[in-house]
Protein backbone atom coordinates (compact mmCIF):
# COMPACT_ATOMS: atom_id res chain seq x y z
CA UNK A 1 0.00 0.00 0.00
CA UNK A 2 1.73 3.19 -1.01
CA UNK A 3 0.97 7.04 -2.06
CA UNK A 4 2.82 9.38 -4.09
CA UNK A 5 2.08 12.76 -2.74
CA UNK A 6 3.82 15.77 -4.43
CA UNK A 7 6.32 13.31 -6.25
CA UNK A 8 6.99 11.01 -3.18
CA UNK A 9 6.51 7.87 -2.72
CA UNK A 10 5.02 6.82 0.82
CA UNK A 11 4.30 3.79 2.54
CA UNK A 12 0.79 3.72 4.18
CA UNK A 13 1.14 0.96 6.23
CA UNK A 14 2.11 0.99 9.82
CA UNK A 15 5.68 0.55 10.96
CA UNK A 16 5.72 -2.08 13.75
CA UNK A 17 8.31 -3.77 15.07
CA UNK A 18 11.04 -3.17 11.75
CA UNK A 19 8.54 -4.16 9.60
CA UNK A 20 5.37 -3.07 7.33
CA UNK A 21 2.12 -3.71 8.55
CA UNK A 22 -1.39 -3.79 6.78
CA UNK A 23 -4.79 -3.04 8.29
CA UNK A 24 -8.20 -3.81 6.61
CA UNK A 25 -9.66 -0.60 7.26
CA UNK A 26 -8.72 2.59 5.86
CA UNK A 27 -8.76 6.10 6.51
CA UNK A 28 -7.99 9.17 3.35
CA UNK A 29 -5.97 11.56 3.96
CA UNK A 30 -7.11 14.91 2.59
CA UNK A 31 -5.21 17.86 1.49
CA UNK A 32 -6.48 20.92 2.70
CA UNK A 33 -5.34 22.78 -0.33
CA UNK A 34 -7.80 21.63 -2.12
CA UNK A 35 -9.72 19.13 -0.42
CA UNK A 36 -8.47 15.90 -2.24
CA UNK A 37 -7.51 12.70 -1.13
CA UNK A 38 -4.23 12.19 -1.62
CA UNK A 39 -3.50 8.98 0.62
CA UNK A 40 -5.36 6.23 1.45
CA UNK A 41 -3.73 5.19 5.05
CA UNK A 42 -4.12 1.74 6.93
CA UNK A 43 -6.08 2.40 10.04
CA UNK A 44 -5.61 0.55 13.21
CA UNK A 45 -7.68 -0.46 15.63
CA UNK A 46 -6.82 -2.78 18.93
CA UNK A 47 -4.86 -5.72 17.23
CA UNK A 48 -2.24 -3.35 15.41
CA UNK A 49 -2.09 -1.77 18.74
CA UNK A 50 -1.59 -4.90 20.80
CA UNK A 51 1.02 -5.83 17.93
CA UNK A 52 2.91 -2.21 18.31
CA UNK A 53 3.16 -2.46 22.09
CA UNK A 54 4.08 -5.75 22.11
CA UNK A 55 6.97 -4.89 19.52
CA UNK A 56 8.15 -1.68 21.92
CA UNK A 57 8.04 -3.97 24.80
CA UNK A 58 10.60 -6.66 23.44
CA UNK A 59 12.65 -4.17 21.82
CA UNK A 60 12.93 -2.02 25.18
CA UNK A 61 14.82 -5.23 26.87
CA UNK A 62 17.76 -4.52 24.62
CA UNK A 63 17.30 -1.04 23.77
CA UNK A 64 16.70 0.13 27.70
CA UNK A 65 19.92 -1.20 28.14
CA UNK A 66 21.87 0.59 25.31
CA UNK A 67 24.70 2.70 26.49
CA UNK A 68 24.26 6.35 25.69
CA UNK A 69 26.81 6.43 23.15
CA UNK A 70 25.42 3.92 21.20
CA UNK A 71 21.66 5.77 21.40
CA UNK A 72 23.13 9.12 20.60
CA UNK A 73 25.13 7.75 17.67
CA UNK A 74 21.39 6.69 16.53
CA UNK A 75 20.08 9.62 17.50
CA UNK A 76 22.74 11.65 15.04
CA UNK A 77 21.98 9.44 12.56
CA UNK A 78 18.46 9.94 12.38
CA UNK A 79 18.98 13.92 12.20
CA UNK A 80 21.31 13.21 9.28
CA UNK A 81 18.60 11.13 7.46
CA UNK A 82 15.95 13.84 8.48
CA UNK A 83 18.47 16.45 7.08
CA UNK A 84 18.97 14.83 4.13
CA UNK A 85 15.30 14.49 3.28
CA UNK A 86 14.30 17.95 4.03
CA UNK A 87 12.74 18.54 0.62
CA UNK A 88 10.75 15.90 0.83
CA UNK A 89 9.69 15.95 4.34
CA UNK A 90 8.57 19.84 3.45
CA UNK A 91 6.29 18.92 0.31
CA UNK A 92 4.94 16.09 1.71
CA UNK A 93 3.77 17.96 5.00
CA UNK A 94 2.60 20.85 3.11
CA UNK A 95 -0.03 18.95 0.77
CA UNK A 96 -1.21 16.94 4.07
CA UNK A 97 -1.68 19.83 6.31
CA UNK A 98 -1.57 23.03 4.27
CA UNK A 99 1.10 24.92 6.15
CA UNK A 100 3.15 26.95 4.36
CA UNK A 101 6.21 25.28 2.01
CA UNK A 102 9.17 28.24 2.96
CA UNK A 103 8.51 27.63 6.61
CA UNK A 104 8.76 23.71 6.62
CA UNK A 105 11.70 24.02 3.90
CA UNK A 106 13.57 26.38 6.50
CA UNK A 107 12.23 26.08 9.93
CA UNK A 108 10.05 23.19 10.63
CA UNK A 109 12.18 20.53 9.11
CA UNK A 110 15.66 21.55 10.39
CA UNK A 111 14.32 21.80 13.59
CA UNK A 112 13.20 18.56 13.37
CA UNK A 113 16.37 17.18 12.82
CA UNK A 114 17.25 19.45 15.91
CA UNK A 115 15.04 17.59 17.68
CA UNK A 116 17.07 14.71 17.77
CA UNK A 117 20.85 16.07 17.77
CA UNK A 118 19.64 18.44 20.94
CA UNK A 119 18.09 15.18 23.36
CA UNK A 120 21.29 13.48 21.83
CA UNK A 121 23.80 15.94 23.27
CA UNK A 122 21.78 16.71 26.07
CA UNK A 123 21.77 12.57 27.26
CA UNK A 124 25.31 13.10 27.47
CA UNK A 125 25.50 15.67 29.63
CA UNK A 126 23.08 14.28 31.69
CA UNK A 127 24.29 14.07 34.62
CA UNK A 128 23.56 14.72 38.63
CA UNK A 129 26.79 15.35 41.10
CA UNK A 130 26.66 12.46 43.72
CA UNK A 131 26.27 14.36 46.99
CA UNK A 132 26.86 13.27 50.85
CA UNK A 133 24.57 13.26 53.88
CA UNK A 134 26.03 12.33 56.86
CA UNK A 135 29.04 10.35 55.00
CA UNK A 136 26.34 8.82 52.92
CA UNK A 137 26.85 9.22 49.60
CA UNK A 138 23.76 10.05 47.24
CA UNK A 139 23.45 9.05 43.67
CA UNK A 140 20.68 9.97 40.88
CA UNK A 141 20.20 8.01 38.03
CA UNK A 142 17.63 8.42 35.48
CA UNK A 143 16.28 5.04 34.40
CA UNK A 144 14.34 4.53 31.16
CA UNK A 145 10.45 3.75 31.77
CA UNK A 146 9.67 1.27 28.92
CA UNK A 147 7.11 1.65 26.54
CA UNK A 148 5.73 5.45 25.61
CA UNK A 149 2.74 6.21 23.96
CA UNK A 150 3.31 9.64 21.89
CA UNK A 151 0.13 11.02 19.98
CA UNK A 152 0.11 14.54 18.41
CA UNK A 153 -1.99 17.07 16.46
CA UNK A 154 -2.06 18.00 12.74
CA UNK A 155 -1.00 21.93 13.25
CA UNK A 156 2.68 20.55 13.17
CA UNK A 157 2.68 17.21 12.99
CA UNK A 158 6.46 16.40 12.62
CA UNK A 159 7.39 18.80 14.56
CA UNK A 160 5.49 17.74 17.27
CA UNK A 161 6.44 14.37 17.22
CA UNK A 162 9.72 14.48 17.02
CA UNK A 163 9.96 16.61 19.90
CA UNK A 164 8.71 13.54 21.95
CA UNK A 165 10.09 11.09 19.93
CA UNK A 166 13.75 11.89 20.24
CA UNK A 167 13.63 12.95 24.15
CA UNK A 168 11.73 9.56 24.67
CA UNK A 169 14.14 7.60 22.44
CA UNK A 170 17.19 9.43 24.22
CA UNK A 171 15.96 8.34 27.93
CA UNK A 172 16.43 4.75 26.52
CA UNK A 173 12.28 4.15 26.10
CA UNK A 174 11.07 2.59 23.00
CA UNK A 175 7.76 4.55 21.60
CA UNK A 176 4.43 3.65 19.63
CA UNK A 177 3.45 7.19 17.70
CA UNK A 178 0.69 7.77 16.94
CA UNK A 179 -0.17 10.40 14.09
CA UNK A 180 -2.61 12.95 13.45
CA UNK A 181 -5.02 11.14 11.19
CA UNK A 182 -5.54 14.49 9.25
CA UNK A 183 -1.87 14.46 8.36
CA UNK A 184 -0.31 11.32 9.25
CA UNK A 185 2.12 11.18 5.81
CA UNK A 186 5.55 12.16 7.13
CA UNK A 187 5.05 9.82 10.18
CA UNK A 188 5.98 6.69 7.68
CA UNK A 189 8.98 8.97 5.92
CA UNK A 190 10.00 8.72 9.70
CA UNK A 191 10.08 5.07 10.00
CA UNK A 192 11.86 5.23 6.73
CA UNK A 193 14.87 7.20 8.31
CA UNK A 194 14.67 5.63 11.40
CA UNK A 195 15.30 2.15 9.93
CA UNK A 196 18.06 3.71 6.96
CA UNK A 197 19.87 4.92 10.57
CA UNK A 198 20.03 1.64 12.00
CA UNK A 199 17.39 1.93 14.74
CA UNK A 200 16.99 -1.42 15.90
CA UNK A 201 13.58 -3.40 14.90
CA UNK A 202 10.45 -2.48 17.23
CA UNK A 203 12.43 0.70 19.02
CA UNK A 204 10.31 3.43 17.07
CA UNK A 205 6.95 2.36 15.79
CA UNK A 206 4.26 3.59 13.93
CA UNK A 207 0.73 3.08 14.16
CA UNK A 208 -2.00 5.46 12.07
CA UNK A 209 -5.27 5.84 13.08
CA UNK A 210 -8.48 7.49 14.30
CA UNK A 211 -8.51 8.92 17.92
CA UNK A 212 -11.28 7.16 18.87
CA UNK A 213 -9.98 3.54 17.96
CA UNK A 214 -6.17 3.68 17.95
CA UNK A 215 -5.49 6.54 19.91
CA UNK A 216 -7.87 5.08 22.46
CA UNK A 217 -7.06 1.33 22.19
CA UNK A 218 -2.70 2.68 22.66
CA UNK A 219 -3.69 5.00 25.40
CA UNK A 220 -5.35 1.91 27.90
CA UNK A 221 -2.98 -0.50 26.94
CA UNK A 222 -1.35 -2.07 30.01
CA UNK A 223 2.33 -2.10 28.45
CA UNK A 224 2.41 1.18 28.05
CA UNK A 225 4.68 3.12 30.94
CA UNK A 226 4.25 6.90 29.69
CA UNK A 227 1.78 8.73 27.82
CA UNK A 228 3.17 11.77 26.26
CA UNK A 229 0.11 13.56 24.60
CA UNK A 230 -0.37 17.01 22.62
CA UNK A 231 -3.96 17.96 21.51
CA UNK A 232 -7.66 19.24 23.41
CA UNK A 233 -8.62 19.58 26.41
CA UNK A 234 -11.98 17.46 25.12
CA UNK A 235 -9.35 14.25 24.09
CA UNK A 236 -6.92 14.70 27.18
CA UNK A 237 -9.60 14.31 29.59
CA UNK A 238 -10.42 10.86 28.30
CA UNK A 239 -6.75 9.96 27.75
CA UNK A 240 -6.52 11.20 31.40
CA UNK A 241 -9.60 8.34 32.53
CA UNK A 242 -7.79 5.81 30.41
CA UNK A 243 -4.27 6.55 31.98
CA UNK A 244 -5.99 6.38 35.25
CA UNK A 245 -7.03 2.73 34.63
CA UNK A 246 -3.38 1.85 34.44
CA UNK A 247 -1.79 4.81 36.64
CA UNK A 248 0.41 5.81 33.67
CA UNK A 249 2.49 9.09 34.02
CA UNK A 250 0.94 11.65 31.66
CA UNK A 251 2.45 14.72 30.35
CA UNK A 252 -0.57 16.73 28.32
CA UNK A 253 0.19 19.55 26.36
CA UNK A 254 -3.20 21.59 25.32
CA UNK A 255 -5.03 24.38 23.76
CA UNK A 256 -4.55 27.87 24.75
CA UNK A 257 -5.90 31.38 24.93
CA UNK A 258 -3.11 33.55 25.11
CA UNK A 259 -2.85 37.12 26.13
CA UNK A 260 -0.49 39.53 24.14
CA UNK A 261 -0.34 42.51 25.89
CA UNK A 262 0.92 46.01 23.92
CA UNK A 263 2.09 48.80 26.47
CA UNK A 264 2.21 52.56 25.53
CA UNK A 265 5.82 52.64 25.29
CA UNK A 266 6.16 49.66 23.06
CA UNK A 267 8.18 50.25 19.66
CA UNK A 268 4.62 50.26 17.68
CA UNK A 269 6.03 48.40 14.65
CA UNK A 270 7.47 45.79 16.42
CA UNK A 271 4.23 45.23 18.39
CA UNK A 272 2.02 45.55 15.21
CA UNK A 273 4.25 43.20 13.26
CA UNK A 274 4.18 40.70 15.92
CA UNK A 275 0.89 40.89 16.62
CA UNK A 276 -0.09 40.46 13.19
CA UNK A 277 2.26 37.74 13.38
CA UNK A 278 -0.20 35.77 15.46
CA UNK A 279 -2.26 34.62 12.65
CA UNK A 280 0.50 32.63 11.25
CA UNK A 281 -0.17 29.17 10.04
CA UNK A 282 -3.95 30.27 9.62
CA UNK A 283 -4.15 30.66 13.35
CA UNK A 284 -3.47 26.75 14.19
CA UNK A 285 -0.67 27.87 16.90
CA UNK A 286 -1.53 26.66 20.64
CA UNK A 287 0.79 29.31 21.45
CA UNK A 288 -0.59 32.23 19.62
CA UNK A 289 -1.78 35.39 21.38
CA UNK A 290 -5.19 35.59 20.67
CA UNK A 291 -6.22 37.78 23.12
CA UNK A 292 -4.55 41.31 22.71
CA UNK A 293 -4.56 43.59 25.02
CA UNK A 294 -3.17 47.75 23.90
CA UNK A 295 -2.94 50.16 26.51
CA UNK A 296 -5.45 52.70 26.17
CA UNK A 297 -3.80 55.30 24.66
CA UNK A 298 -2.38 54.26 21.48
CA UNK A 299 -5.20 51.81 20.75
CA UNK A 300 -6.29 54.17 17.68
CA UNK A 301 -2.79 54.25 16.23
CA UNK A 302 -2.15 50.83 16.99
CA UNK A 303 -5.41 49.49 15.45
CA UNK A 304 -5.01 51.29 12.56
CA UNK A 305 -1.78 50.30 12.06
CA UNK A 306 -2.59 46.36 12.93
CA UNK A 307 -5.46 46.59 10.15
CA UNK A 308 -3.62 47.79 7.70
CA UNK A 309 -0.87 44.95 7.68
CA UNK A 310 -3.48 42.24 8.19
CA UNK A 311 -4.93 43.28 5.15
CA UNK A 312 -1.55 43.04 3.37
CA UNK A 313 -1.78 39.57 4.45
CA UNK A 314 -1.42 37.05 1.24
CA UNK A 315 -3.52 33.95 1.85
CA UNK A 316 -3.45 31.54 -1.01
CA UNK A 317 -2.04 28.15 -1.51
CA UNK A 318 1.04 27.44 0.89
CA UNK A 319 3.37 25.69 -1.74
CA UNK A 320 3.59 29.41 -3.14
CA UNK A 321 6.71 31.03 -1.61
CA UNK A 322 4.98 34.19 -1.66
CA UNK A 323 2.02 33.16 0.28
CA UNK A 324 2.01 34.22 4.17
CA UNK A 325 -0.90 31.77 5.30
CA UNK A 326 -2.50 28.91 3.66
CA UNK A 327 -6.09 26.93 4.76
CA UNK A 328 -7.51 25.44 7.51
CA UNK A 329 -6.73 21.62 8.13
CA UNK A 330 -10.27 20.01 7.14
CA UNK A 331 -13.74 21.04 6.54
CA UNK A 332 -15.23 20.10 9.99
CA UNK A 333 -12.71 22.51 11.31
CA UNK A 334 -13.08 25.20 9.39
CA UNK A 335 -16.99 24.87 9.72
CA UNK A 336 -16.05 24.97 13.81
CA UNK A 337 -13.89 28.30 12.94
CA UNK A 338 -17.08 29.67 11.27
CA UNK A 339 -19.46 28.81 14.18
CA UNK A 340 -17.42 31.12 16.22
CA UNK A 341 -17.42 33.65 14.31
CA UNK A 342 -20.88 33.43 13.14
CA UNK A 343 -22.26 32.93 16.84
CA UNK A 344 -20.01 36.02 17.73
CA UNK A 345 -21.68 38.13 14.81
CA UNK A 346 -25.38 36.58 16.19
CA UNK A 347 -24.56 37.91 20.06
CA UNK A 348 -24.08 41.67 17.90
CA UNK A 349 -19.77 41.68 17.76
CA UNK A 350 -19.06 42.90 14.68
CA UNK A 351 -15.71 42.27 13.10
CA UNK A 352 -13.49 44.84 11.82
CA UNK A 353 -11.27 42.63 9.73
CA UNK A 354 -12.48 39.53 8.22
CA UNK A 355 -15.46 37.90 9.47
CA UNK A 356 -16.22 34.94 7.17
CA UNK A 357 -14.82 32.22 4.50
CA UNK A 358 -12.56 34.06 2.03
CA UNK A 359 -14.55 33.89 -1.12
CA UNK A 360 -12.23 34.86 -3.56
CA UNK A 361 -10.47 31.37 -2.76
CA UNK A 362 -13.32 29.50 -1.28
CA UNK A 363 -12.36 26.08 -0.24
CA UNK A 364 -10.79 25.68 3.12
CA UNK A 365 -9.64 29.78 3.01
CA UNK A 366 -10.97 31.76 6.43
CA UNK A 367 -10.10 35.43 6.53
CA UNK A 368 -8.24 36.94 9.13
CA UNK A 369 -10.46 38.11 11.59
CA UNK A 370 -10.85 40.66 14.62
CA UNK A 371 -13.84 41.60 16.97
CA UNK A 372 -13.46 44.28 19.23
CA UNK A 373 -13.81 44.63 22.79
CA UNK A 374 -16.11 41.08 23.34
CA UNK A 375 -18.04 41.67 26.39
CA UNK A 376 -16.02 39.51 29.34
CA UNK A 377 -18.55 36.39 29.37
CA UNK A 378 -17.77 36.13 25.14
CA UNK A 379 -17.31 32.83 24.04
CA UNK A 380 -15.23 34.39 21.40
CA UNK A 381 -12.80 35.67 24.03
CA UNK A 382 -13.01 32.55 26.25
CA UNK A 383 -12.80 29.50 24.27
CA UNK A 384 -9.77 28.69 21.86
CA UNK A 385 -10.61 28.80 18.61
CA UNK A 386 -7.73 27.37 16.66
CA UNK A 387 -8.03 29.51 13.41
CA UNK A 388 -7.63 33.12 12.17
CA UNK A 389 -9.54 34.78 14.76
CA UNK A 390 -8.40 37.33 17.54
CA UNK A 391 -9.87 39.71 19.93
CA UNK A 392 -8.59 43.04 20.76
CA UNK A 393 -9.65 45.01 23.93
CA UNK A 394 -7.78 47.94 25.81
CA UNK A 395 -6.88 48.60 29.49
CA UNK A 396 -5.53 51.73 31.26
CA UNK A 397 -3.44 50.67 34.19
CA UNK A 398 -0.50 47.59 34.50
CA UNK A 399 -2.80 46.15 37.14
CA UNK A 400 -5.43 46.16 34.38
CA UNK A 401 -3.38 44.56 31.94
CA UNK A 402 -2.39 41.91 34.07
CA UNK A 403 -6.17 40.99 35.22
CA UNK A 404 -7.09 40.75 31.96
CA UNK A 405 -3.97 38.76 30.61
CA UNK A 406 -5.00 35.88 33.54
CA UNK A 407 -8.84 36.00 33.25
CA UNK A 408 -8.36 32.60 31.24
CA UNK A 409 -9.08 28.95 32.48
CA UNK A 410 -5.69 28.32 30.05
CA UNK A 411 -2.33 29.44 31.23
CA UNK A 412 -0.06 28.37 27.66
CA UNK A 413 1.73 31.54 27.15
CA UNK A 414 1.96 35.37 26.57
CA UNK A 415 3.23 37.79 25.54
CA UNK A 416 4.41 40.98 26.36
CA UNK A 417 5.30 44.26 23.88
CA UNK A 418 6.65 47.48 26.35
CA UNK A 419 9.41 49.64 26.00
CA UNK A 420 10.53 49.36 30.29
CA UNK A 421 12.60 45.93 30.73
CA UNK A 422 11.36 46.63 34.19
CA UNK A 423 7.84 46.73 33.62
CA UNK A 424 8.87 42.98 31.35
CA UNK A 425 10.03 41.55 34.05
CA UNK A 426 7.23 42.93 36.54
CA UNK A 427 4.43 41.73 34.23
CA UNK A 428 6.04 38.55 32.69
CA UNK A 429 6.34 37.52 36.17
CA UNK A 430 2.71 37.70 37.26
CA UNK A 431 1.06 36.29 34.58
CA UNK A 432 0.00 32.49 34.69
CA UNK A 433 1.62 30.70 32.03
CA UNK A 434 3.81 28.29 31.20
CA UNK A 435 6.05 30.61 28.52
CA UNK A 436 6.05 34.10 28.03
CA UNK A 437 7.89 36.31 25.27
CA UNK A 438 8.92 39.76 25.77
CA UNK A 439 9.05 42.12 22.92
CA UNK A 440 9.20 38.81 20.63
CA UNK A 441 7.43 35.52 19.74
CA UNK A 442 8.14 32.12 18.93
CA UNK A 443 11.54 32.14 19.92
CA UNK A 444 12.37 28.60 21.31
CA UNK A 445 15.52 27.06 23.24
CA UNK A 446 14.68 23.27 23.77
CA UNK A 447 17.00 23.59 27.11
CA UNK A 448 13.32 25.52 28.44
CA UNK A 449 11.17 24.19 29.70
CA UNK A 450 7.83 23.29 27.86
CA UNK A 451 4.33 23.65 28.82
CA UNK A 452 1.30 25.23 30.28
CA UNK A 453 -0.82 25.80 34.05
CA UNK A 454 -4.45 24.91 34.04
CA UNK A 455 -6.44 23.61 30.98
CA UNK A 456 -3.22 24.13 28.84
CA UNK A 457 -1.74 20.89 30.15
CA UNK A 458 0.18 19.08 32.69
CA UNK A 459 3.45 18.71 32.79
CA UNK A 460 6.80 20.12 31.14
CA UNK A 461 9.04 19.01 28.52
CA UNK A 462 12.20 20.43 27.14
CA UNK A 463 15.88 19.60 28.22
CA UNK A 464 16.07 17.81 31.38
CA UNK A 465 12.20 18.20 32.00
CA UNK A 466 11.65 15.49 29.11
CA UNK A 467 14.45 12.93 30.65
CA UNK A 468 12.42 13.36 34.27
CA UNK A 469 9.29 12.62 32.43
CA UNK A 470 10.63 9.37 30.41
CA UNK A 471 12.60 7.94 32.89
CA UNK A 472 11.90 6.64 36.60
CA UNK A 473 14.63 9.31 38.14
CA UNK A 474 16.09 7.40 40.67
CA UNK A 475 17.55 8.03 44.44
CA UNK A 476 20.23 5.60 45.40
CA UNK A 477 22.00 5.75 48.68
CA UNK A 478 25.34 4.35 49.39
CA UNK A 479 26.24 3.93 53.24
CA UNK A 480 29.79 4.49 54.87
CA UNK A 481 29.54 1.66 56.69
CA UNK A 482 29.53 -2.42 56.80
CA UNK A 483 31.36 -3.17 53.48
CA UNK A 484 33.29 -6.47 52.72
CA UNK A 485 34.82 -5.67 49.18
CA UNK A 486 35.83 -2.27 48.46
CA UNK A 487 36.93 -1.88 44.59
P1 LIG B 1 -7.39 16.40 19.15
O1 LIG B 1 -7.37 16.33 20.62
O2 LIG B 1 -8.69 16.24 18.44
O3 LIG B 1 -6.42 15.31 18.50
C1 LIG B 1 -5.05 15.22 18.83
C2 LIG B 1 -4.60 13.78 18.67
O4 LIG B 1 -5.31 12.98 19.60
C3 LIG B 1 -4.87 13.16 17.30
O5 LIG B 1 -3.77 12.35 16.93
C4 LIG B 1 -6.10 12.31 17.55
O6 LIG B 1 -6.19 11.19 16.68
C5 LIG B 1 -5.87 11.85 18.96
N1 LIG B 1 -7.09 11.45 19.67
C6 LIG B 1 -8.34 11.91 19.49
N2 LIG B 1 -9.21 11.28 20.31
C7 LIG B 1 -8.49 10.40 21.05
C8 LIG B 1 -8.80 9.47 22.10
N3 LIG B 1 -10.03 9.30 22.53
N4 LIG B 1 -7.79 8.74 22.62
C9 LIG B 1 -6.51 8.91 22.20
N5 LIG B 1 -6.16 9.76 21.21
C10 LIG B 1 -7.13 10.51 20.64
O7 LIG B 1 -6.73 17.80 18.77
P2 LIG B 1 -6.57 18.45 17.33
O8 LIG B 1 -7.84 19.09 16.92
O9 LIG B 1 -5.94 17.45 16.43
O10 LIG B 1 -5.46 19.57 17.64
C11 LIG B 1 -5.77 20.85 18.05
C12 LIG B 1 -5.53 21.04 19.52
O11 LIG B 1 -4.17 20.75 19.84
C13 LIG B 1 -5.74 22.48 19.94
O12 LIG B 1 -6.45 22.52 21.15
C14 LIG B 1 -4.32 23.01 20.14
O13 LIG B 1 -4.21 24.10 21.00
C15 LIG B 1 -3.63 21.80 20.64
N6 LIG B 1 -2.17 21.91 20.49
C16 LIG B 1 -1.38 22.09 21.61
C17 LIG B 1 0.00 22.25 21.48
C18 LIG B 1 0.88 22.47 22.69
O14 LIG B 1 2.07 22.25 22.59
N7 LIG B 1 0.34 22.91 23.81
C19 LIG B 1 0.59 22.20 20.22
C20 LIG B 1 -0.23 22.04 19.12
C21 LIG B 1 -1.61 21.90 19.25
Amino acid sequence: MAATVEGVEIDTRHWIGGRRVDSADRFQSISPIDETPIADVASAGSAEIEQAAAAAQTAFKTWGRTGREERARLLHKIADGVEANIERLAVVETRDNGSLLRSHRRGVMPRVAHNFRFFADWLLQLDHPDFDTRGHRNHVSWDPAGVAAIITPWNAPLMLGTWRIAPALASGCTVVYKPPEWAPLTASLLADITAEAGLPDGVFNVVQGLGKTAGAALTRHPKVRRISFTGSVPTAKTIAAAAAENLVPLSFELGGKSPFIVFADTDLDLAVSTAVGQYDNAGQVCLAGTRILVEESIRAKFLAAFTEKAQAIRQGDPRDETIDIGPQISRPHFQRIDGFVRRAKEAGLQPVLGGGPNAKLGGLYYQPTLFLDPPENAEILREEVFGPVLCLQSFRTEEQAIAMANDTEYGLAGVVMTGDEERAKRVSAQINAGLVWNNCFFVRDLRQPFGGNGKSGIGREGGTWSFDFYCDVKASIFSPNGWSKNG
